[in-house]
């Protein structure tokens, strides 16, 4: 048993939801802490959903989704949220500077035996271990999204982590049921992201660039058997987190498709308040997205023919 019993998330958006939901029906005392009294609503009613879903997917019964509820809590006050933390899981919006902010505000508050790790999807735990204040107590703890059923929580050190706290940390993802994956040197992008990133950005690029409907993007990936195609994952990864992690590597990488992709999907997607499947809608409409109906990759009849043609935009001098 590892003795980070009590753990809080920061950040209660689509993946600090997920990671509160999940570690406490897994038994640990969590709390939620988020500056935004709206987003802990909306957190509320996506632990609502979880309910369900771990009743209907991960064979939970209601005596189980009560103790879950029992040991959840919370709360805008940062002081107050990481009192008791053995764990501090940090999920805040994938950019530097607030998570650096953040840190530098929790420093002056946790107890000498706290650990932080982080859920950043692209960063290095190095760009924010000296922010923490306590750079052997941290290290990266890296969650999927639908974390039910995606149970692998990557880790990562940076040069000045314990071998302490990764033990410690290590234990915590087991003990909720976490398959740990070992990141052997530190990379951006983790594991996961070294490859999905680069995936979603070229499946936004067909869009971006006009030469697919985002329908039909997903449709060449539905055939592999996947629940949902790259842009269906786009939505439920939550368009402000596709935002930003595109928009940053647009900017970094000096990538002028990426950034072309960004602005996509801020224009269409930010900009008219459809944030993804938390929020009813993204690329699709939920709880009923089109790609889930039947029909979706069914073979035409004939006379749709003279249609498909007309999107096929001819060759020159062909
Ligand atoms: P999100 O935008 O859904 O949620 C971020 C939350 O942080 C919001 O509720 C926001 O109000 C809150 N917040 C903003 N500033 C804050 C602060 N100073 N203190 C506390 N809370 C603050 O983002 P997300 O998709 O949940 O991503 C969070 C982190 O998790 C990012 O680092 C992201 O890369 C990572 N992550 C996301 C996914 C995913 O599929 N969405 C998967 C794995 C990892």
């Amino acid at each position: 048993m590892s003795r980070l019993d009590n753990v809080t998330v920061l950040g209660s958006g689509v993946l600090g939801g997920q990671i509160a939901w999940h570690s406490a029906f897994k038994g640990k005392t969590v709390t939620v802490y988020d500056t935004d009294p709206d987003a802990i609503v909306r957190c509320q009613a996506a632990h609502d959903q979880y309910a369900a879903i771990y009743v209907s997917d991960v064979g939970a019964d209601e005596a189980d989704i009560a103790a879950a509820r029992e040991r959840l809590t919370y709360g805008t006050d940062l002081a107050a949220a990481v009192a008791r933390a053995d764990l501090v899981i940090e999920a805040v919006p994938e950019i530097p500077a607030v998570k650096t902010a953040v840190y530098e505000e929790l420093a002056g508050l946790l107890s000498a035996d706290t650990l932080i790790a982080t859920n950043s999807s692209t960063f290095l735990p190095r760009d924010f271990a000296s922010a923490t204040g306590r750079p052997e107590k941290f290290c990266a703890l890296h969650f999927s999204n639908m974390i039910w059923a995606m149970n692998f929580a990557e880790i990562m050190a940076h040069p000045g982590t314990s071998p302490q706290t990764l033990t410690e940390v290590t234990e915590f993802a087991v003990e909720i049921g976490m398959l740990p994956i070992p990141v052997r040197k530190e990379q951006h992008g983790y594991v996961v992201n070294t490859w999905l990133v680069p995936f979603l950005n070229a499946a936004q690029t067909l869009v971006t660039n006009g030469v697919a409907t985002p329908e039909d993007v997903d449709r060449t990936f539905l055939y592999t058997g996947a629940r949902f195609g790259p842009l269906g994952m786009m939505d439920m990864i939550g368009m402000k987190t596709a935002y930003d992690v595109l928009s940053h590597w647009a900017r970094e990488n000096d990538d002028a498709q990426m950034g072309a992709n960004a602005e996509y999907v801020k224009k269409n997607f930010l900009d008219r308040g459809r944030l993804g499947l938390q929020t009813g809608g993204g690329y699709y409409d939920y709880p009923d997205p089109a790609y889930q109906r039947p029909g979706f990759l069914d073979v035409p009849d004939i006379s749709a023919v003279p249609d498909l043609v007309s999107l096929i935009v001819p060759i020159e001098g062909a």
